[in-house]
């Protein structure tokens, strides 16, 4: 059982925290996006980390100070095998194209079948990656968490659901992109999943107090 009732996931992509709340709603934890904490225009830090483990640090770190509360953060991306890794920790502005999210995970999608053109099918295996960090204020690491998500870069997109890079991931062994598993399937397979749960572990195991009430408490792993 975990001992917090709330959580502030430190994230303004919609989808992530759709992701993230499904997977704690069943044990009893509301998630707040940056928006319902009040932090809807704080600015982003920069993500100048060279791992997912240090940017979900780093934004875990920078919205808990601000914010007063523990925040969740994850930074997550695709890394293909054929492309030594990349986009990897550069996912999200891969292309270098400018807008809204949807406009940035089209022109990513659109670099990422030109660049895997020249790869071998062979070497088109990938993973989801996604680094969670629970911060508290003061900039303690709370909890940490790491999952990975298998596929192979397909050229044709299909699927509607999810966001990202998820209609080019196709699933090893199935007809299926990670875009057209439900909601549901996606998150008891995904990286974030994964992460997700094994965040929720360690609050149950731990006892982590995450300031709940929304008052500054004292944060730490009992
Ligand atoms: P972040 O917001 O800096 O962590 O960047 C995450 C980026 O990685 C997103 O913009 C997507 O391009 C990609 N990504 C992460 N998770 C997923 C996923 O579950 N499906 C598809 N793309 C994802």
């Amino acid at each position: 059982m975990a001992m917090c009732s709330e959580l502030v996931v430190a994230t303004g992509n919609p989808h992530k925290i759709e992701e993230i709340a499904a997977v704690l709603a069943p044990l009893g934890i509301e998630v707040l996006g940056l928006a319902d904490a009040g932090g809807a225009d704080l600015p982003e830090p920069e993500e100048d980390g060279d791992t997912f483990e240090a940017n979900a640090r780093i934004k875990a770190r920078a919205y808990a100070a601000i914010l007063g509360r523990a925040c969740l953060a994850d930074d997550s991306g695709l890394e293909v095998d054929g492309l030594g890794g990349e986009p990897g920790v550069r996912s999200a502005r891969w292309s270098g194209v400018e807008g809204d999210r949807s406009t940035r995970d089209a022109a990513n999608n659109r670099k990422l079948v030109e660049r895997i053109r020249d790869v071998p099918e062979a070497d088109r295996t990938a993973r989801f990656v996604c680094a969670m960090c629970l911060a508290a204020p003061d900039g303690t690491i709370l909890a940490e968490s790491r999952g990975t998500f298998e596929g192979v870069v397909v050229e044709s997109p299909r699927g509607g659901n999810g966001f990202g890079y998820d209609p080019h991931l196709m699933l090893p062994g199935e007809d299926r992109t990670s875009a057209e598993l439900s909601p549901a399937e996606k998150n008891a397979r995904s990286h974030r999943g994964a992460a997700t749960r094994a965040i929720a572990a360690r609050l149950g195991a731990s006892g982590v107090d995450t300031g709940a009430s929304g008052t500054n408490s004292d944060t730490g792993v009992a």
